[in-house]
């Protein structure tokens, strides 16, 4: 029997949903609303879609979104300034600098600079700390959506194994830190893992963000495992065109899967609902709110 999917749409649309209702009740306990400013050095082409669209559903929800947009050749020094500016304004409550940054940039010094507080994309080292000491914190937004849906799918955790292929701090590393917080039995491979098929095989929760189209194929599933497919990768069609694929084989792991995860349609709808949950989340935490009881 092929596997079911786990479709990103309605989930992401119902956190979203979510989190529209509940900016009203943040309204009247604190008389402002919350604040995202997105930061976009350059002009690469898909990070102007992404911001865009980040900037869209968060007024959809009924937040204030702001745009920087800054030159390619912006210094470290300007950027740094335009994130000690963002930290020090009250009105903001999420800072998000997009992915990647020129090369002239160190994104690290970036992402240490932006106050933990209104780190919206979890990535800066105290949230990371928090996360991986099991404390509530700013959680990366894509691995939080890959929670979500795989809690939709209403699997067990508590005690599966669990494979996490990809180490970064972006996807793999938060990940593996929260499925070790939802008691799973983690596993997490990298580029020098040895023998991923036999990994594969052994898992009841496959979570691939690799990077590289389709690697993992059906035949390396546990039959019923779940699978997350984080990869978006562009790869060239036979008349010139592009298809975006994931780091799984959809076609034979759908075979071999309980449930999977498509690309596009998948993961990717999820990390912008989960970027608005975090702003709302950091709005209600500078402000002395418990986001539980909003
Ligand atoms: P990175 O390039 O930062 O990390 C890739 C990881 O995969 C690394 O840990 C690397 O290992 C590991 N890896 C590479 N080759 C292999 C291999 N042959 N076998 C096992 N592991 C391997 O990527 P990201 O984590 O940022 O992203 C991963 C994927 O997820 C990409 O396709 C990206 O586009 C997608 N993505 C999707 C998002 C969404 O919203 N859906 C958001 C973010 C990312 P090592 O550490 O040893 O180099």
């Amino acid at each position: 029997m092929p596997a079911t999917l786990i479709e990103g749409k309605p989930i992401a649309a119902a956190l979203r949903a979510e989190v529209a209702a509940r900016v009203p009740r943040f309204k009247a306990r604190t008389g402002r609303l919350p604040g995202l400013t997105v930061v976009l050095v350059g002009e690469d082409p898909a990070s102007q879609v992404y911001v865009r669209n980040k900037g869209v559903l968060t007024r959809e929800a009924g937040m204030i979104s702001d745009e920087i947009k800054l030159p390619a050749q912006t210094s470290q020094a300007d950027l740094l300034g335009v994130v000690a500016r963002l930290n020090a304004d009250p009105a903001v409550d999420g800072i998000l600098v997009q992915m990647p940054l020129p090369g002239h940039i160190d994104t690290q010094k970036i992402i240490e600079a932006i106050d933990p507080a209104k780190d919206v994309d979890g990535l800066h080292p105290v949230n990371a700390g928090m996360l991986a000491q099991g404390m509530e914190a700013l959680v990366p937004c894509t691995p939080k959506g890959c929670m979500i849906m795989l809690e939709k799918t209403g699997v067990t955790l508590a005690g599966a194994n669990a494979l996490v292929i990809g180490r970064s701090i972006l996807v793999g590393r938060p990940m593996a830190a929260l499925l070790i917080g939802a008691s799973a039995t983690v596993t997490v491979a990298h580029s020098k893992s040895r023998d991923l098929p036999g990994l594969c095989k052994a898992a009841d929760i496959v979570i691939a963000a690799v990077g590289r189209p389709e690697m993992v194929r059906g035949e390396w599933l546990k039959p019923g495992a779940m699978v997350i497919d984080v990869g978006i990768n562009r790869i060239p069609k036979d008349d010139g065109k592009t298809r975006l694929v994931g780091d799984v084989h959809f076609a034979s792991a759908l075979e071999v899967a309980g449930a999977i995860t498509p690309v596009p349609g998948g993961v990717g709808l999820m990390t912008i609902a989960c970027l608005l949950g975090n702003t709302l989340t950091a709005a209600c935490l500078r402000s002395g709110i418990d986001p539980k009881t909003l």
